[in-house]
């Protein structure tokens, strides 16, 4: 019997990263909320993610040694987005990170390894066993009076009165029913990277690529939110993410970064086609131009030498224990091996190697292992290693305009009375590409941002008792 509460403070509608985290910091203070999730926990691309999130000024990095400020991520960020990112989020994001990753460690979550990784100048994606964190989160919103889940329940669109979102009509299990927000809806339905009518309306190209991302990723809520005039960003660099198997299925994550630790990437005729240390979305991009929309990611015994076992993107023993990889002596007989244009590749290496020695820019102007850090190691010592790899859709990164406290934003710049959301569905945070670990973050952040500032839009005082 379903419970016949249908008003709240705050309806949150996803239960991903940004849902979480706006839902327990609303029961937190003292507010009533109810969380709307089509799937039951496992629908959003969090519960699929690596578990890597990108801050600077913590605790691990001072462990490790790491040297890191709010500037510096910010201007890694900046020019990771191309220069095309809100400079606002970017600001907000630096100012909130150190209030949300000591949230995270009140509630129990445990950062362990911080590593350099896409778009980073300074190591700072710190890894979290991320399903235990979002056990942690229900825990905290079930356990207080105010949070009620709502699973299997899918929010079709925003209720408004005298112009303002007042509620959401969900379909449940018992049919379609309406509910109320005092205070307001925040939208945190993640990305469309599951919706092919989305993805061949704003970026056809990457229909391409390997479908991905969490199975409730659909832009519902980008789409409920478009209904009321919201201002979309961004939607021009959706891009896949390079490094994923072809067969790469939805049961595991596989995704292998060799080329951050010194692999090159050929196409079917040996052929480099980027500067291998650009983020990986850029990379993806480059990918679905090639034959077949394939890269070989190629290295020898000292990149294999660097696998970090159980650790996502990073752990080549697992991949070849799958039988992943290709491995030879030679790299003519790696070649044959993997379907790749021998004499390419041989000439392609034999350069690529040259490059370095001379200390000569390559042709595509490769300088580091990321970015500009680390350095370049020749493909030499066998026996030699080809990971076949293609695009994977998994996030979008693009969508509603807002403000940095999560408002929407309409199209004409107007605010959307009631309405904020966070995570996977704004845009305007990445730009053109994506530094890793941002966007568990970016969901974290600015989801507990839409719901400290919807409590403070409420100005009424807390319904519900808050349990310790
Ligand atoms: C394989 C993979 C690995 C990744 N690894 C990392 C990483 O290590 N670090 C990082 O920063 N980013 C990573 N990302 C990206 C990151 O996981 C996402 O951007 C982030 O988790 C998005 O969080 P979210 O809360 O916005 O959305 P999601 O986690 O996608 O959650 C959205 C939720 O909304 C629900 N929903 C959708 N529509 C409705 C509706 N109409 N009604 C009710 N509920 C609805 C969905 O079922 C889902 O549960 C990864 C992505 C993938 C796919």
């Amino acid at each position: 019997m379903m419970d016949e509460t249908t008003a709240y403070d705050a309806i949150v509608v996803g239960a991903g990263m940004a849902g979480l985290a706006a839902a327990g910091t609303l029961v937190e203070e003292g507010r009533s909320v109810l969380v709307v999730e089509r799937f039951d926990g496992d629908g959003g691309s969090t519960a699929m993610s690596g578990g890597w999130f990108a801050f600077s000024g913590t605790e691990e990095q001072e462990r490790d040694g790491v040297s890191d400020d709010a500037d510096t991520f910010v201007e890694d960020m900046r020019s990771t987005g191309g220069g095309r990112t809100d400079e606002r989020l970017l600001r907000a994001y630096v100012e909130r990170q150190d209030d949300a990753y000591r949230w995270l460690k009140s509630l129990g979550a445990h950062f362990g390894i911080v590593k350099i990784s896409s778009g980073q100048s300074r190591a700072r994606s710190h890894h979290v066993d991320i399903h235990g964190l979002t056990h942690l989160l229900r825990e905290r919103i079930e356990g207080n009076e105010g949070g009620r889940m709502l699973s299997h329940s899918r929010a079709r669109s925003l209720l408004v009165e005298d112009g303002r979102v007042a509620g959401v009509e969900v379909d449940t299990p018992e049919g379609t029913r309406e509910f109320q927000a005092r205070g307001g809806v925040i939208l945190a339905t993640g990305g469309f990277s599951r919706s092919s009518d989305l993805l061949e309306r704003f970026a056809p190209e990457q229909l391409a690529g390997i479908p991905y991302g969490g199975r409730g990723c659909e832009g519902d809520g980008l789409v409920m939110a478009w209904r009321q005039g919201a201002g979309f960003r961004d939607l021009g660099y959706v891009a896949g993410t390079f490094g994923s198997h072809p067969l790469t299925g939805d049961e595991e994550h596989e995704l292998l970064t060799a080329f951050y630790m010194g692999a090159i990437i050929v196409n079917l005729h040996g052929r480099r086609f980027t500067d291998e240390s650009a983020s990986y979305k850029t990379l993806g991009a480059r990918a679905l131009e090639q034959p077949e929309g394939l890269g070989f990611e190629i290295f020898d015994s000292i990149v294999r030498a660097k696998s970090l076992p159980g650790v996502p993107l990073n752990d080549i023993d697992h991949l070849e224990q799958k039988g992943r990889l290709f491995t030879a002596d030679t790299l003519e007989e790696l070649a044959d091996l993997a379907g790749i244009d021998s004499d390419g590749l041989v000439q392609q290496v034999a350069a690529y190697n040259e490059a370095i020695a001379s200390g000569d820019p390559d042709e595509f102007g490769r300088r580091g292992l990321v970015g500009d850090v680390g350095e370049l190691v020749p493909v030499q010592h066998p026996p030699f290693y080809a990971y076949p790899a293609k695009t994977l859709m998994t996030s979008t990164y693009a969508g509603l305009t807002v403000t940095p406290s999560a408002r929407v934003l309409r199209v004409d710049g107007s605010e959307i009375e009631g309405l904020w959301a966070a995570g996977e569905l704004v845009g305007g945070f990445h730009g053109t590409a994506y530094l890793t670990g941002t966007a568990l973050a970016k969901a974290l952040i600015f989801g507990r941002a839409a719901a400290q500032d919807l409590v403070e839009a409420l100005a009424l005082p807390a319904t519900v008792t808050v349990a310790s």
